[in-house]
């Protein structure tokens, strides 16, 4: 039996949004717009309580969360 199912040479790297954490405290990140978040600029992440990731650059926007790494 030869079936060739779907097996791509090339894996695309995809990152899980369930191993997205705050780089600063290393919680939980989630897609989500935080409470108090401007409609421009929109973070569009925050921990798993809803509050803004823990660091912000100069410019005041929230960092992004990082990949946890296994
Ligand atoms: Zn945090």
């Amino acid at each position: 039996m030869t079936s060739s199912t779907a097996t791509p040479e090339t894996v695309e790297r995809y990152v899980d949004p369930d191993d997205l954490i705050c780089p600063c405290c290393r919680e939980r990140a989630v897609e989500l717009v935080p409470a108090g978040a401007g409609v421009d600029g929109v973070p569009g992440f925050a921990h798993l309580d809803g509050s803004t990731l823990c660091g912000t650059d100069r410019a005041g926007c929230n960092v992004e969360p990082v990949e946890v790494i296994q």
